[in-house]
């Protein structure tokens, strides 16, 4: 068969490639200029550090088959994730943890004490929190509340905590030790050649053609294709004739520097006086380089509501979005010959690993289809 598979980053290149091994024929096209979708990385031209384009990717997972997958394409070096959190003119070390419990309320507690205050601290009569402003609360109470998550998730999502669902804070941990890792995945890392390398290596097979520049709308070829498989946002696919679904994007704002200018890769800013959300300094990605640069780069993070033009980002999923987006999968599901994939296939905030296991968990499904003779 030959498929066309819209977008070059983990989605497309991991279905493009176990296709390929399966002896089918593959143009992946993308729109923009580069292979990676969303976790492209490259050489800053001016100063050689590896940069992130939309934003700090770290790779960290608990499912073995897809630690293992990306071995397989490129070199992983170990790589902690480590964030540091700025509130009210102090730094604190996050997710919360003894450390943070510690120093910001002057104590010296250990973790079974730091428990029982924490016990006290939240507000006990909150059964089953039903949004994200209930669920802190519950955790670890307001002052910490209050210091590390109202304003910075007020500026990451444009709205009151209160209006928010609790799953977004539940991502996070609180733990009652020194551990300050962010993840609690136990295979954590980077690419050392970065992502656009490892992702372009999956693409690089004899079967897989691979066309930049080529917008799905504009790539009639598509059509005389035995199959589509779509990584782009599903109301695209549909001209949004249901109407748009709401995502946040971001405006990265560059820092030029000499030397370290933060000392850690990433530090939030958690107050909303700050515009902000976070600055990363992309070569302290890569520990096992950074030291050969004299000079560093740096972005501030700001978060907004993503017009028709913009980067689609974090899909945002309140109430209104979930209906439209009950429309577009009815829509889908009647729509033949094409396949939906990916974060913005499925309208879902997807890491790396997920994406990954989602996309090889599609392969299976689509060779036994192929096998018994069922339409895609
Ligand atoms: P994408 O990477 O978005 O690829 C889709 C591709 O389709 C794009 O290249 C796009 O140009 C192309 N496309 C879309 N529409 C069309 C069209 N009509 N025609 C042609 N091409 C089209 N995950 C982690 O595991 N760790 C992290 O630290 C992490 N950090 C993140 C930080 C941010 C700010 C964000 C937003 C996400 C982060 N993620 C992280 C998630 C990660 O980015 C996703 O898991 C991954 O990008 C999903 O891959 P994908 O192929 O599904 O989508
Ligand atoms: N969050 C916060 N303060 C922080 C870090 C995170 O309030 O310093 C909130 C924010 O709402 C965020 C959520 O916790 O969306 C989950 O954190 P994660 O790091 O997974 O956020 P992401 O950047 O992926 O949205």
């Amino acid at each position: 068969m030959h498929f066309c598979i819209v977008g070059a980053g983990f989605s497309g290149a991991v279905t493009a490639r176990h296709l390929a091994e399966r002896g089918h024929r593959i143009t992946v096209i993308d729109e923009r200029p580069h292979n990676g979708g969303n976790c492209h990385t490259a050489r800053d031209p001016q100063t050689g550090i590896m940069l992130h384009h939309y934003g700090p990717h770290i790779f960290h997972t608990a499912q073995e088959t897809v630690w293992q997958y990306v071995q397989r394409f490129g070199r992983f070096a170990p790589y902690i994730n480590r964030v540091k959190a700025i509130s009210q003119g102090r730094v604190y070390t996050l997710p919360i943890t003894l450390l943070t419990i510690n120093q910001f309320f002057g104590k010296t507690m250990q973790p079974a004490e730091a428990r029982e205050f924490i016990r006290q601290q939240a507000v006990q009569d909150m059964a089953s929190p039903r949004n994200f402003e209930e669920q802190a609360l519950h955790m670890i109470g307001p002052a910490l509340y209050e210091a590390f998550f109202k304003g910075y998730t007020t500026k990451q999502w444009g709205l009151p905590p209160a209006d928010l669902p609790a799953a977004i804070l539940k991502r996070l941990p609180v733990r009652f030790n020194y551990d300050d890792n962010y993840f609690s995945h136990p295979y954590q890392g980077i690419p050392v050649e970065g992502y656009t390398t490892l992702i372009e290596t999956i693409l690089t097979h004899p079967r897989i053609t691979v066309r930049l520049n080529t917008s799905f709308e504009t790539f009639q070829s598509c059509n005389s294709m035995d199959h589509t498989l779509y990584t782009g946002p599903l109301d695209r696919y549909f001209s949004f004739c249901h109407g748009r679904l709401g995502y946040r994007t971001l405006n990265f704002e560059r820092i030029d520097a000499k030397g370290d200018y933060q000392g850690t890769a990433v530090i939030n800013y958690c107050d909303e006086s700050i515009p902000y959300t976070r600055i990363s300094e992309h070569k302290h990605f890569a520990p096992w380089e950074a030291a050969r640069f004299s000079r560093t780069v740096c972005f501030r993070e700001y978060s907004r509501l993503a017009g028709p033009e913009d980067a689609p980002y974090y899909p945002i999923r309140l109430a209104g979005e979930t209906a439209m987006l009950d429309r577009y999968v009815r829509t889908a599901m009647t729509a033949r010959n094409v396949s939906f994939l990916g974060r913005l296939g499925t309208y879902r905030y997807l890491d790396m690993d997920v994406t990954i296991g989602e996309a090889l968990a599609a392969c299976q499904i689509m060779d036994d289809h192929l096998a018994e003779g069922r339409p895609l």
